[in-house]
């Protein structure tokens, strides 16, 4: 098929210009679009293949032969079939879209078989996107006019000057039947086009019409930042239309993969490892312009598969990366039946799912203009657990004054806590359920053990195959773990002192404890010079296989640090790991503290009390280097 096409299409765009344009492709930064890579090794990379559903990348490009091949589906080809395949473009598109990329003016051989054509024969992705990039600097236009000043006045109330307005390319449709229309029929765009592009449609009468008028506009941008369709905002009371409308199902625009703000998030989301969904356009500027550049937001849709599909790739979110995604809701009802929602649907998805809902019932836009830029990023830091802020509403709609309320939330409680996917912490939530409700652990227990079909917690599944060389990082102390022992294994020069420094008590995980000790026993990493033979030196000392194949998986995963690592770098990550313990230890004596009588037990008080005291500072100290002073 592929091939085929290449022969029949290849006539129209001169052999030796497709040539160029393969050679002045970047491969990688062409998938990088779309698809977050990592170094494979060799020179290689490898991704979360976007043609299947997988847990782990088994999608490779080797930028050296310009080709990329996934050896889960069997998909693969170059830069030009990556685009046809992943964008549902022609080749001619791709080849167009490369060029207009690279900067190649494509010279096409006259079709002699045919009449001639007005203009070289385009593929229909690139009219769209060209007509609503016309379109864009249309409404640019209008949003000066005189009869824009509703919108005007929209976006300053909200707080958007008018850099903010540019930044996003906010525009006014015009109060008039046909103004684009005619606009971009001057400019070539045919009748089909245009609404086949959702821009205009045909009037009762016939003619055709603007399919937006008298509205606020926002340009809506795929991944690699071309325009392929338009949110608008109502601004008239005598407007009877929704409040807000968008551009319909189109060749290009398809509701349930597009995330407004995604093409300016992108590089911070695969960065961060993080996204924060908001609800709507506003919002995400809000967020954006209160530094949380990570924000997203689906248009006129709820979040749902498709959307985790595109974030995925974008967090590399795989069994052992755990990219964060946080909701962020006004705390209404619905926001909260999304939220619950979420919980049913993907349990994968949840250990990394976060909510943070905004206090005072206020969005995020609301939250910066009344509160300002830092009330939006305390918002984001705020963000809770979803199982946590799930089992908090489902106990909350009962009186657990009285016995009967607290049985019905235990057993309403009992199966959510059943899901829980990551059985290790669940004990931890059953605890937490059972002082929640006022209960003894034990029926709480049972509760939980009967909604997971009769299943003891102990007796898991997952034991029946073997444990995954890599353990789930899914929460903060596995994920900083894990860079320390990256920095330990790839900058033993740089991080070697500190790295040694720090008690292998620090790390939790058995896997990360067992690496941490191969170091120790292949001479610590301060003796060490780096390089392949340090690794096979670590590895030799693993005492068990999960360990020696997660070293091999450490020593070539890139650091959660964009450029080199510094001093700073090593210094910030071995204070957050100390972070856990020591705040679990000023814990443990604070609760001791308290159970001692001062007056009897006076040495022992004060004993404990200066061991309180002390940790406190190193607590501090450990703060304050964790926040980047050295
Ligand atoms: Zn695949």
């Amino acid at each position: 098929m592929y091939a085929e096409e290449v022969a029949e299409m290849a006539g129209r765009i001169r052999d030796e210009d497709i040539a160029l344009v393969r050679e002045r492709t970047s491969i990688a930064e062409v998938i990088s679009d779309t698809v977050t890579l990592k170094s494979a090794g060799g020179g290689n990379l490898k991704g979360l293949c976007p043609f299947h559903d997988e847990k782990s990348p088994s999608f490779n490009v080797s930028p050296a032969r310009n080709v990329w091949y996934c050896f889960g589906c069997g998909a693969g080809g170059d830069a030009i079939k990556f685009l046809m395949d992943a964008e549902h473009l022609s080749f001619v598109e791709s080849v167009e879209r490369l060029a207009a990329r690279a900067g190649i003016q494509l010279r096409y051989v006259e079709d002699d078989r045919s009449t001639p054509r007005a203009r070289p024969q385009q593929g229909q992705r690139q009219r769209l996107v060209a007509a609503h990039a016309a379109a864009v600097e249309f409404y640019r236009a209008q949003l000066t006019t005189a009869g824009a000043r509703p919108a005007r006045e929209f976006l300053a109330q909200r707080g958007f000057d008018r850099a903010a307005a540019d930044r996003y390319g906010c525009g006014f449709a015009p109060d008039a039947w046909d103004l684009l229309t005619k606009h971009l029929r001057q400019q070539g765009f045919t009748h089909d086009e245009l609404v086949t592009g959702g821009l205009s449609r045909p009037s009762r009468s016939g003619t055709l019409i603007d399919r937006f008028r008298r509205r606020l506009m926002w340009p809506i941008r795929d991944l690699t930042g071309d325009v392929i369709g338009f949110g608008a905002r109502k601004l008239f009371a005598d407007d009877d239309g929704p409040k807000y409308l968008n551009t319909p199902e189109t060749p290009i625009y398809k509701k349930s993969h597009v995330l407004y703000g995604i093409d300016q998030a992108k590089r911070e989301i695969a960065k961060q490892g993080k996204v924060v969904v908001v609800e709507g356009y506003t919002d995400v500027m809000a967020c954006h312009l209160a530094d949380v550049p990570t924000a997203v937001a689906t248009c006129g849709t709820a979040f749902g598969s498709d959307h985790i599909g595109v974030l995925r790739r974008l967090l590399l979110d795989t069994d052992a990366v755990a990219g964060e995604i946080i909701f962020t809701f006004d705390g209404d009802a619905a926001g909260q039946k999304a939220a619950l929602r979420a919980f049913e649907d993907d349990q994968r998805f949840v250990g990394r799912t976060f909510i943070a809902v905004s206090p005072d019932n206020m969005d995020p836009c609301e939250l910066r203009l009344a509160k300002g830029d830092l009330a939006v990023r305390d918002l984001v830091a705020r963000r809770e657990p979803l199982v946590d802020f799930a089992l908090r509403h489902m106990i909350n709609r009962y009186d657990l004054d009285t016995v009967d309320g607290r049985v019905e939330a235990m057993r309403r409680a009992a199966p959510l806590v059943a899901k829980i996917k990551d059985r290790e912490k669940r004990p931890e939530y059953v605890r937490k359920l059972a002082g929640d409700l006022g209960m003894e652990i034990e029926p709480v227990q049972r509760a939980v053990l009967a909604a997971g079909n009769g299943q003891p917690a102990g007796d898991a599944p997952a034991s029946r195959r073997p444990a995954p060389a890599t353990p789930a990082v899914d929460s903060p102390q596995s994920m900083v773990e894990r860079e320390a022992l990256k920095l330990a294994l790839q900058e033993p020069v740089l991080a070697g002192p500190m790295f040694d420094a720090v008690e292998a008590t620090e790390y939790r995980h058995p896997v990360h404890v067992a690496v941490r000790a191969a170091i120790a026993a292949a001479g610590g990493a301060s003796a060490a010079t780096g390089g392949a033979v340090w690794i096979e030196q670590v590895r030799d000392a693993c005492e068990d296989l999960a360990a020696s194949a997660l070293v091999g998986e450490l020593a070539v995963e890139p650091l959660r640090i964009d450029g080199e690592p510094d001093p700073r770098y090593v210094s910030i990550t071995m204070a957050r790991l100390q972070w856990g313990s020591v705040t679990a230890r000023i814990k443990d004596l604070k609760s001791k503290v308290q159970r001692i009588n001062p007056v009897s037990n006076k040495d022992e008080y004060f004993a404990l009390f200066g061991e309180l005291l002390s940790l406190e500072q190193h607590a501090r100290a450990l703060r304050e280097q964790a926040a980047g002073g050295l």
